[in-house]
């Protein structure tokens, strides 16, 4: 049986950064969901589909192939046949990854891949549902948070660091809206599943919350 670790979380609360340091100590795959909704929401965006058109959107799920590679033990999300890995991390893409992960075409597909993965291979995945739907039966279940300033704050120095300009109030209104979005859904909203463990990370660095799961994983 693969060991199998769920980290679930809002936007911004660090969970790829600290789910890949976990992967790297553990020797386990790391998985990023959130990449795969960003791969669809990119082919909606290219075919000019508007985010509330439900019809087209599910219509053209079947048109979307959507499979993670790993090179060098990175991550790479192809979208029917391209290697988009480079092009999903904007902002555009991730308010329509947001909106359009509500539509159960679009998740029913995506929970699918998630699960085949988990099967076969020890993995630590990160989303918004993993352990309350993809993973129901994860070895460890983690919720990890932090609070909305802190989030901000983060995304405004990542941005500032690249020297992409960055409006802080602006950020903090859209993971505002994106929390609300991603825990109000109706279909797999974000809540920490019954058996998950609470870690927030506004006053931990890195290394306190990697350690912090790997205690659990023994
Ligand atoms: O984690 P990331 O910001 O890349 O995710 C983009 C969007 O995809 C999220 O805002 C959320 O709406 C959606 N998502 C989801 N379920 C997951 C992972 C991401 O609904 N397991």
């Amino acid at each position: 049986m693969a060991f199998n670790v769920a980290i679930d979380g809002p936007a911004g609360a660090g969970k790829s950064t600290i789910a890949k340091a976990v992967a790297a100590k553990k020797g386990y795959v790391y998985v990023d969901t959130g990449a795969m909704y960003r791969a669809m929401a990119l082919y909606f965006l290219r075919e000019n589909i508007s985010k509330d058109d439900e019809a087209k959107i599910s219509a053209s799920v079947d048109n979307i192939k959507v499979s993670i590679k790993y090179e060098d033990g990175a991550q790479h999300v192809i979208l029917n046949d391209e290697d988009v890995t480079g092009l999903i991390r904007t902002e555009e893409v991730g308010n329509m990854a947001s909106a359009t992960s509500v539509y159960s075409a679009v998740r029913t597909k995506l929970v699918a891949l998630q699960q085949e993965l988990a099967k076969t291979t020890d993995v630590i995945m990160d989303g918004r549902d993993i352990g309350t739907v993809v993973l129901p039966n994860a070895d460890v279940k983690v919720f990890l948070t932090a609070s909305v300033a802190c989030r901000a704050k983060r995304r405004f120095d990542e941005l500032t660091a690249k020297g992409v300009e960055a409006d802080f109030d602006q950020i903090a209104k859209d993971i505002e809206e994106r929390d609300y979005r991603d825990s109000h859904r109706e279909i797999s909203p974000l809540k920490q599943a019954d058996d998950a463990i609470l870690v927030d990370s506004s006053e931990m660095t890195i290394d306190e919350v990697v350690n912090t799961i790997i205690d659990l994983c023994k």
